[in-house]
């Protein structure tokens, strides 16, 4: 599974965001399993969302764009569920294209526990210009109900979701691994780092935005240490960090398409690099 190329040219996030919410038939996504229990389920081709069937209900891992989530929860009651049975949303990181919709979620799920990364709050709390990308994107404030301990996995029937502080695109990043097992009983590892995306890691955001550049060194040393890690399926936080939906018509009990145990070491190197290459120019 290659990864995909464009996603070192395409458009700036801005664009790609603006197209989900303006034009969303032209960016859906049918749900789609990359594991068992295991849906891309974000209604959108461009921010990833999962949706982890436990047997004690669901956990939904990122929500998207508020414009864009009846779709999201549309794609819940296409696989036979309903988004009544989430218990539990795990959001990875603060800016609008991953929880934006957490509060029209917490108005619907009351008694959900949302969680996030505790040094994103100040976005939250005294920042909300780091959160929102467009002033004419729809979204509200929260308040999660719990934060992240690394040491504190995050348990929801048969599913445990250990989470590791992942510092550098925003302050609370969060990444997340989980194991899944298949019917012939083995056992895959799935990985999804919070955030790679290099927008705000710039000399020129840092000032603009007056946010530390020791974010980068946390950055270059959470790949670093993500790197060390064996994990068998790579979930990209945006869709494009890897060549997912070209292969989605081939999965089936049989055979999943997204196993690939190099996925995982090849985007954290390729953002390493990147983040030496900005580095080197001089941004
Ligand atoms: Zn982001």
């Amino acid at each position: 599974m290659p990864l995909n190329s464009t996603s070192k040219s395409s458009p700036p996030p801005q664009v790609l965001m603006e197209r989900c919410i303006r034009r969303p038939w032209e960016a859906y996504v049918e749900p789609f399993r990359m594991a068992p229990g295991v849906w891309y389920i974000a209604g959108n081709d461009w921010v990833a969302c999962y949706l982890l069937e436990t047997t004690d209900g669901l956990i939904l891992i990122d929500t998207a764009m508020h414009e864009n989530l009846y779709l999201l929860l549309q794609n819940i009651y296409k696989i036979g569920r309903t988004p009544f049975e989430i218990k539990k949303v795990l959001i990875s990181h603060a800016h609008i294209d991953h929880m934006g919709a957490a509060r029209a979620l917490k108005e619907l799920l009351p008694a959900a526990q949302f969680y996030l990364g505790e040094r994103d709050l100040e976005f939250l709390h005294e920042r909300p210009e780091l959160i929102a990308g467009s002033p004419s994107v729809t979204w509200g404030l929260f308040e999660p109900d719990a934060l992240y301990a690394d040491d504190k996995p995050i348990v929801l029937g048969d599913f445990t979701v250990k989470t590791v502080s992942s510092p550098g695109h925003t302050p609370g990043c969060t990444s997340f691994f989980f194991d899944v097992t298949e019917k012939s009983g083995r056992v895959l590892t799935c990985g999804m780092h919070g955030g790679v995306g290099l927008n705000t890691l710039t000399r020129e955001y840092f000032e603009e935005m007056r946010q530390p550049s020791s974010l980068r060194d946390e950055f270059i040393e959470g790949l670093k240490k993500l790197d060390l890690l064996e994990v068998d399926i790579c979930l990209p936080s945006h869709t494009n960090q890897v060549g997912i939906l070209p292969l989605r018509s081939q999965y089936s009990e049989e055979f999943n398409p997204f196993v690939d145990p190099s996925i995982w070491h090849e985007l954290m190197n390729e953002r390493l690099e990147r983040t030496y290459a900005l580095i080197a120019a001089g941004q």
